[in-house]
């Protein structure tokens, strides 16, 4: 092994949370890993929160409390969602609580930044981790070992290649994997505020005109905002002052928390269904928004990324002492293991989407008196928390 010429099992392209979270459950599970992701960036200083927010399921907690990741958050800008008011385009109102559902919360809201910081601190302790602040730029497969050439120069050999480069993967285009791409012509916009009125550590939707508004609860009255609003409306919405953003966000969702004040910057971020036909490839396998990207009106695609890791690691803690990484049966194993969870999410929040997408009265009266029935069956109910718990 030479300075810029090194050995690893695995390598992992791409350190959004899923890569970085891959990074450490590899390394738990003995193996070396080299990590090519940059640093964090510095947590926002001049905002309450970050504007990137998720809702995270109890398969997600469970993940980073065996990275011990969970336990070095800071627990006091953490809130869980006790209840969940779900509004439709007419009268229909669902309503999950955790109460009913016997289970202590439904859901984490995490700032993304306050994930990612505790990830890089927990990685630099891993002695198994190596870290390349680069970016992958070259990728050769041999039938014994693969290898990533980086921008820094360096060329890494490792057994397996793990593509967690996102939804325009680069590691996926280096493969002969076919992705499905359909635009929905929506923006997700983001933003926090300050509410007048308490949540009660509630997740509110509100299904409207095909656009799809949600208030997650924060810390000391906060909420954040997440608005998969038609192209044009999004961009209005990105260019109005933070008090008429507030006026907009107050009306549509009926002044249900009372005033509201904009505490941070608004970003909007593009919406699309991506389907990849192939999870693996020789020697390479794809995790989160590289193998599959859903619509976030359920807030499951990093709980459905996170469940790769934790697949993946378990498929390679478990693999027998002869077989190497990138032995095609681990990989086809972890492919199998992950197929119907990604199907179930991609077809529920796709057919969500599209559900209130249509126009016309008779549509809305369908799909209204749908969402009174489900909410009339406690054990359906019951079904779809177990669902989103994951
Ligand atoms: C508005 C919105 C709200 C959402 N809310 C939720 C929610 O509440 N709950 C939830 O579970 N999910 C949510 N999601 C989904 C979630 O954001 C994504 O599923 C998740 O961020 C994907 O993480 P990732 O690590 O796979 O990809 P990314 O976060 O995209 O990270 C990929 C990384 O790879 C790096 N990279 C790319 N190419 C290379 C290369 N060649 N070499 C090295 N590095 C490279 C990139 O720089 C990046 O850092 C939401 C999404 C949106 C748009």
């Amino acid at each position: 092994m030479t300075a810029n010429h090194l050995t690893f099992h695995v390598a992992i392209v791409g350190g959004g949370l899923v890569g970085k979270s891959a990074a450490l459950a590899l390394a738990q599970a003995g193996q070396r890993v080299a990590l090519i992701a940059q640093p964090a960036a510095p947590r926002p200083a001049d905002v309450p929160f970050d504007a990137r927010i998720y809702a995270l399921s109890a398969s997600s907690q469970a993940l980073l409390e065996r990275l011990r990741v969970w336990q070095a958050l800071d627990h006091d800008r953490l809130s869980p969602v006790y209840d969940m008011r779900v509004y439709g385009d007419a009268e229909a109102e669902l309503h999950f609580s955790a109460f009913q559902a016997t289970v202590p919360q439904l859901a984490w809201i995490v700032e993304s930044s306050l994930i990612e910081h505790a990830l890089d601190a927990a990685l630099r302790f891993s002695p198994q981790v190596t870290w390349f602040d680069a970016r992958a730029q070259g990728l050769d497969v041999k039938p014994d070992v693969a290898h990533v050439a980086l921008t820094s120069g360096q060329v890494l050999e490792a057994d397996l290649v793990v593509g967690a480069d996102g939804a325009h993967s680069w590691v996926r285009a280096q493969t002969e994997a076919q992705v499905k791409r359909r635009d929905y012509r929506q923006t997700g916009v983001v933003a926090n505020f300050k509410a007048a009125r308490p949540h009660g550590e509630t997740a509110y939707q509100w299904f409207k005109d095909g656009e799809i508004l949600a208030l997650l609860p924060l810390p000391d009255g906060h909420v954040s905002l997440v608005w998969s609003a038609e192209t044009e409306h999004a961009r209005e919405l990105l260019a109005l002052e933070p008090a008429q953003l507030a006026a907009a966000v107050e009306r549509t969702t009926h002044g249900r928390l009372g005033e509201l004040e904009c505490v941070g910057p608004a970003h909007g971020f593009p919406l699309a269904l991506q389907t990849v036909d192939r999870l693996i490839a020789p020697r390479v396998a794809l995790i989160g928004d590289a193998a599959h990207l859903i619509h976030p009106l359920a807030g499951q695609g990093m709980n459905l990324g996170l469940r790769d890791v934790a697949t993946l690691a378990d498929v390679i803690a478990r693999k027998e002492p002869f077989r190497d990484l990138g032995d095609p049966v681990l990989l086809r194993r972890y492919e199998r293991a992950r197929r119907e969870d990604i199907g179930a999410l991609m077809l529920a929040t796709d057919g969500l989407q599209r559900l209130f997408s249509v126009p016309g009265t008779l549509a809305r009266s369908v799909r209204n008196f749908g969402m009174s029935l489900v909410g009339a069956q406690p054990l359906v109910k019951r079904w779809l928390v177990t669902a989103a718990l994951g």
